[in-house]
C-alpha cells in the first residue's frame, strides 16, 4: 500500500479499493492539477490481474449482498451517504484540484447530489418492490432481481456525481461493483472508497480499479463475467466497449456527448436568454448537456448577442477554487489543443468570431468564451462536439427552419428553448433529443429519465430506468383459480 498523498492538504489514497482494502500497482500514472499544471502525485494504474482480481471480489460478495432486503441495504446506503458527507469539504476541494471543478458548485450542486444519488435511489428502490398487475386471471408479481456484477465506467468533467449517480442505483438494485474512475480526475472516487469503507459496507461490494481506459478499462470490459456495463463518455470509447461487450452479450447503457441547440424564438424574453446563454461556458463548458450551437431568430438575433455580449464580458476566469469563479480550466493539455484546433479550423472555414477565440491569461489551460457565427449547418464546428468553451450561433427565420438546423447533426442529447411558454413547447416538442429545457436550464429530478438520442447514448438513467437496467425483471405468475391444462389455450 502507497502512502497517502496530500493534495490540497487533503490526505488521499492513490491505490485501488479491492475486496475492502487498498492495492497497489507497480505500475503508475502521474496527475497533475488543470489549474496550473502542478503535479498531484503518482497514481496506481490497474493491471488486467488487478481487474480480474476485483470482479472476483465483486462475485463474491454478491450472493450476501444480494439477500439483503430493500431495507437493509437501505441503512448501508444511508451510513454511505452520511460518510460522504463528513467529508463534504475534501470531495469539493479534490474535485476542484484534480478536474478544475468550481468549489462553488462542488459545496451547493455535487456534494448534496453526489448524497442523494444514493439515499434517492434506495427509497425508489423500496417503490418497485410490489406493483402487481392484476388482471381477472392471474396476479403478476413483477421481481426487480440484482443482474450481478456491474461495471461503472466515468468522464472526467464529473467524477463524483456521474459515478454516484449509477452507483446509487446499481448498489441499491442489490448489484455489486467495480468502478473504472478517469485517469485524468480519479481523486473523488478515491474518497469514495474510504467513505464506502467508513460506512462499513461489506468487503468486494463496491471496488474501484483507477487506470487508464486502453489497458484497465479494456480489461473490465472485456470480462465475461460482467452482467452490466453503465459509462458515460465519448462516442469512439462507446463504439469500442460495445464492441467488447457484445462478444460476451453483456447489456451496456451508454450516455454519451452532446452538440445540444440552444433555440431563442422572437418573442423570447430575451434578457433571460441572454443570462442563461452566458451560463453555457461553467466548467469550460466540459458539460455533455450544454447548448452549444445557439439558433436565434433573425430579427431579434442582434439584440440578443449584444445583452449575451454584456453577461459573457462580466464572467469571471479563474481558479476554480475562488469561490466567485465561473469559469474554470480545461482539463488536460489534450484537450486545450483540440479546442485550439476547432477554432482554428472554423476560422480557416470562413468563422467570424463574435467574441472569444484566443486562450485566456488566467493560465495554459485557460481559454476565452467564444462565440463563433458564419459556420455552415455541414461544418465540423457545427457538427462535432468541442466540449470546451467554444459555442456557435446560427439564424434561422422560421420554426421550420430552427426545428430542421436543430435536428441536423448526429446528437441528440439536450436543448434549451426560449419563448412564449406555448409556442416555445410545440417547438421543443419537434427536437430529437432526451430532454429539452423550456425558458430555462439545468432542472434536474432523479425521478425523470435521463439519456440521449441518436449518437447521444443508448438507455435512460434515472428513476425507474435506472432500476431497468441494473435488474433482470421477472414475472412472477400465480393464477387465481385452479389452473386447467389446455393445449387449445394461449
Ligand atoms: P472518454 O470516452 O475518452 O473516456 C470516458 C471513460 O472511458 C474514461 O474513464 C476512460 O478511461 C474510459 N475508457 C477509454 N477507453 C476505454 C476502453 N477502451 N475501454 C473501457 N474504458 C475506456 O471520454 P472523456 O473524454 O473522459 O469524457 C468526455 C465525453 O464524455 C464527452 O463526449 C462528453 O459529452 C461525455 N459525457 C457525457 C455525459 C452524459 O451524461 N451524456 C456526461 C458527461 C460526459
Amino acid at each position: 500500500m502507497t502512502d497517502r498523498l496530500t493534495v490540497s492538504g487533503i490526505a488521499v489514497s492513490p491505490d485501488h479499493y479491492i475486496d475492502g482494502r487498498r492495492v497497489e500497482s507497480d505500475g503508475k500514472f502521474d496527475l497533475f492539477s488543470p489549474i496550473d499544471r502542478s503535479p498531484l502525485g503518482r497514481i496506481s494504474e490497474g493491471t488486467p490481474e488487478q481487474v480480474d482480481q476485483a470482479i472476483a471480489a465483486a462475485q463474491r460478495a454478491f450472493p450476501a449482498w444480494a439477500a439483503l432486503s430493500a431495507e437493509e441495504r437501505r441503512d448501508h446506503l444511508y451510513r454511505f451517504a452520511d460518510e460522504i458527507k463528513a467529508r463534504g469539504d475534501a470531495f469539493c476541494t479534490l474535485e476542484s484540484t484534480d478536474a478544475g471543478v468550481l468549489l462553488s458548485r462542488m459545496r451547493h450542486g455535487v456534494v448534496p447530489r453526489a448524497m442523494l444519488n444514493l439515499t434517492f435511489f434506495v427509497d425508489h428502490a423500496l417503490t418497485l418492490q410490489d406493483r402487481p398487475i392484476e388482471t381477472p386471471q392471474a396476479t403478476h408479481r413483477v421481481r426487480h432481481d440484482p443482474a450481478g456484477v456491474v461495471a461503472i465506467i466515468t468522464p472526467w468533467n464529473a467524477p463524483l456525481m456521474l459515478t454516484t449517480w449509477k452507483l446509487g442505483p446499481a448498489l441499491a438494485a442489490g448489484n455489486t461493483v467495480i468502478v473504472k474512475p478517469p485517469e485524468w480526475a480519479p481523486l473523488t472516487c478515491s474518497l469514495l472508497a474510504d467513505a464506502a469503507d467508513a460506512a462499513g459496507l461489506p468487503p468486494g461490494v463496491l471496488n474501484i480499479v483507477q487506470g487508464t481506459g486502453s489497458v484497465t478499462g479494456a480489461a473490465l470490459v472485456s470480462d465475461p463475467r460482467l452482467a452490466r456495463i453503465s459509462f458515460t463518455g465519448s462516442v469512439p470509447t462507446a463504439k469500442w466497449i460495445a464492441q467488447a461487450a457484445g462478444a460476451n452479450l453483456v447489456p451496456c447503457s451508454f450516455e454519451l456527448g452532446g452538440k445540444s441547440p440552444f433555440i431563442v424564438l422572437e418573442d423570447a424574453d430575451l434578457d433571460g436568454a441572454a443570462a442563461t446563454g452566458a451560463l453555457m461556458y461553467r466548467n469550460a463548458t466540459q458539460v455533455c448537456l450544454a447548448g452549444t450551437r445557439f439558433l436565434v431568430h433573425e430579427r431579434i438575433a442582434e439584440d440578443f448577442v449584444e445583452r449575451m455580449r454584456g453577461y459573457v464580458e462580466n464572467l469571471r476566469i479563474g481558479d476554480p477554487r475562488e469561490e466567485t469563479t465561473e469559469v474554470g480550466p480545461i482539463i488536460h493539455p489534450r484537450q486545450i489543443e483540440k479546442v485550439k484546433g476547432y477554432v482554428a479550423r472554423a476560422a480557416e472555414a470562413g468563422a467570424e468570431v463574435l467574441w472569444g477565440g484566443a486562450p485566456h491569461p488566467a493560465g495554459e489551460l485557460y481559454y476565452e468564451p467564444t462565440m463563433l457565427t458564419n459556420v455552415a449547418q455541414d461544418s465540423e464546428i457545427v457538427q462535432s462536439e468541442v466540449f470546451g468553451p467554444v459555442l456557435t450561433l446560427q439564424t434561422f427565420s422560421s420554426d421550420d427552419q430552427a426545428i430542421e438546423l436543430a435536428n441536423d447533426v448526429d446528437y441528440g442529447l439536450g436543448g434549451v428553448c426560449y419563448g412564449e411558454a406555448a409556442h416555445a413547447t410545440a417547438v421543443a416538442d419537434r427536437v430529437r433529443t432526451g430532454f429539452i429545457w423550456i425558458n430555462s436550464f439545468g432542472i434536474r429530478d432523479l425521478a425523470a429519465p435521463f439519456g440521449g438520442c441518436k449518437r447521444s447514448g443508448i438507455g435512460r438513467e434515472g428513476g425507474d430506468w435506472s432500476f431497468e437496467f441494473f435488474c433482470d425483471i421477472k414475472d412472477v405468475v400465480l393464477p387465481k383459480k385452479p389452473f386447467q391444462a389446455s393445449f387449445s389455450q394461449r
